[in-house]
């Protein structure tokens, strides 16, 4: 089976790699480590074990495929196709991925940062398509994302644009990991609901999420669960999410004047719960002309790391 392309969504951990059709669909699929203490070549090796067992597993042979894309956490230059040192890969520095791959495997290869490559990828094959100017936000540990403009990345100088979890949102908030403070990802990403629920816990607040938690330390789907079930104290933190989740989506609006905002990761998992919310404070502050043709809706593509990284070799 020809017009195939292979993912491969590098992360700190674990390295997804998928052969994607040119419909945006998974048709294998594998997880390998990301052995990333063990050095550079480690890590590389393992990629291409991944794309090597993918590919059998596929039933294709390397010249079946029409290229390897790889999203891969920033800092990157996708133009030199060179991964310069990401926080979540130490000693993973100054890997010329793009090059190393297309000497292994003889094909096209490209490299993107992995928000811009989900974006590419929901706008290709999900909520994105038919519009022209769309953004992603993915919220989850932390919150990312994308804009594509005429069915182009907007990538910025150093494929760093849009860095959407990090506009400012609060000033004097709580700080946040990349040395700003008040940023959107501090207040209203899942790890930053977890964290307000573990304060307001600690301060004895009367609330069943720690029942819920159990042993373990408290989990933002946990206040979700405890929302669900009536909790006083899950619901304001819940209507807190949306309202900050909904002051981001107003300064995205403003920015750039989308026709469609979409909603992925983890937390997108209880979007239903917080859109209303989410939609007041939009409603009420929103730039009226911009708002008037934009929609927010939730994300539709499934393991967009992996379908995102192949959308980068699908770009027209
Ligand atoms: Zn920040």
């Amino acid at each position: 089976m020809r017009n195939c392309v292979c993912g491969v969504d590098l992360g700190g951990t674990k390295i997804g790699i998928g052969i994607v059709d040119s419909n945006g669909k998974i048709i294998a699929k594998v997880n390998v480590p990301t052995p990333v203490k063990e050095g550079k070549q480690a890590v590389l090796d393992s990629i291409v074990k991944g794309i090597e067992d993918v590919i059998t597993k596929a039933n294709l042979k390397t010249s079946d495929l029409l290229g390897i894309g790889v999203g891969s956490p920033g800092p990157l230059n996708s133009k030199l196709g060179i991964i310069y040192n990401p926080n979540n890969l130490p000693g993973f520095e100054n890997v010329e991925i793009v090059k190393f791959l297309n000497e292994k495997f003889g094909t096209n290869v490209k490299l993107q940062n992995d928000a811009n490559a989900a974006a590419l990828g929901e706008y290709i094959f999900g909520s994105g398509k038919g519009t022209e100017n769309f953004v992603y936000v993915t919220v989850s540990t932390g919150i990312g994302g994308g804009l594509i403009v005429n069915g182009k990345i907007f990538e910025g100088a150093n494929s760093n644009a849009v860095e959407i979890g990090h506009m400012t949102i609060l000033d004097g908030g709580p700080a946040c990991s990349c040395g700003n403070i008040g940023c959107y990802e501090a207040l209203a990403s899942g790890t930053a609901l977890q964290r307000f629920a573990r304060e307001a816990v600690l301060k004895g607040e009367k609330t069943i999420i720690k029942e819920i938690a159990g042993d373990r330390d408290i989990k933002a789907e946990d206040v979700f669960k405890a929302y669900h079930r009536g909790d006083k104290l899950a619901i304001k933190l819940v209507e807190q999410e949306a309202y900050y989740l909904g002051v981001g989506m107003i300064n995205l609006i403003a920015l750039y004047n989308p026709e469609r905002i979409a909603i992925g990761g983890g937390v997108s998992n209880e979007f239903d719960t917080f859109y209303d919310k989410m939609m007041e404070t939009v409603e009420k502050r929103a730039l009226k002309p911009s708002l008037k043709v934009c929609d927010i809706v939730k994300a539709k593509v499934n393991d967009v790391g992996i379908v995102g990284a192949a959308s980068l070799i699908y770009e027209k």
